[in-house]
């Protein structure tokens, strides 16, 4: 069966990694983001099949995004969601509007992909979704509260979900990245954080890759969330 896949996010940082190394994989692979030229320039740097512009909040968008793929490259049956935002800072100070966007975003965007995609692997009576959640959802992390509750709540939704949809032959699996170089985490103190991490060192991005592709490529593994940190949650 051709492996048709759908990353939202493609256009940086991990989703970026993820569609490249699943172009060398033999995927057909649409590179999704809001910022359509990124998308193109992403998808053409790596030979991505299609690129297209979608805000992963809108669900009439996220339908036509995949009538889309559909039409131009085959029905999807892998499904990366790599898109994600922060907005850090201490809760007593954080807007309105901030908190929903992490939400949007984070949490019922996937939702929004999920729901559709899993029409269409139904349909094929098999696919692989991998959302990708952080390890700060599990631990905890000052100043992200509305990122690590919206990242742990994508924990809950994809166990459910693997449950739901598992004799369907549908897989969902979370990776949780630690602190992964990427635009996201551009303007952190990357030595002193460094510290606290058992490998010294932040992660790179097409180091997640590797472990979204193994999950997509693991016929008997759903429902699983695995640590992509250099050890981080190890710390006490
Ligand atoms: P980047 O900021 O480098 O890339 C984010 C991607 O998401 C871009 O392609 C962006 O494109 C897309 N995106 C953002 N908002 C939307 C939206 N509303 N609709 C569609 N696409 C959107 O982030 P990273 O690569 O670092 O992060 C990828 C994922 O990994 C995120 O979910 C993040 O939370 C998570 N993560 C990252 C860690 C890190 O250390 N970097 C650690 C743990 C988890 P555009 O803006 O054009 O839409």
């Amino acid at each position: 069966m051709t492996k048709v896949c759908a990353v939202f996010g493609g256009s940086r940082g991990i989703g970026k990694a993820v569609a490249k190394l699943l172009v060398e994989g033999d995927y057909k692979v649409a590179v999704i983001s809001r910022n359509l030229e990124a998308a193109k320039a992403a998808a053409g740097e790596h030979g991505a099949h299609l690129a297209l512009s979608c805000d992963i909040t809108k669900e009439q968008e996220v339908q036509h995004t995949f009538q889309e793929i559909a039409k131009n490259v085959g029905n999807v049956n892998y499904l990366v969601n790599a898109a994600g935002i922060n907005r850090d800072g201490l809760l007593i100070r954080t807007k309105a509007e901030d908190i929903l966007s992490q939400l949007s975003v984070n949490l019922i965007g996937p939702m929004n992909t999920c729901k559709v995609a899993l029409r269409s692997m139904v349909q094929q009576q098999g696919g692989a979704i991998v959302n990708i959640g952080s390890v700060v959802g599990h631990k905890g992390n000052a100043g992200q509260s509305v990122y690590s509750a919206s990242k742990e709540g994508l924990v809950g939704f994809s166990k459910s979900l693997a449950k739901e949809v598992a004799k369907k032959n549908i897989r969902i699996n979370v990776v949780a990245p630690g602190f992964i170089h990427t635009d996201m985490t551009s303007s952190l103190d990357k030595d002193s954080l460094s510290r606290n991490i058992p490998l010294s060192r932040f992660g790179e991005a097409d180091e997640v890759a590797h472990a979204v592709a193994f999950l997509l490529n693991s016929p008997y593994v759903t429902g699983h969330v695995l640590v992509v940190d250099g050890g981080l949650q190890l710390q006490i």
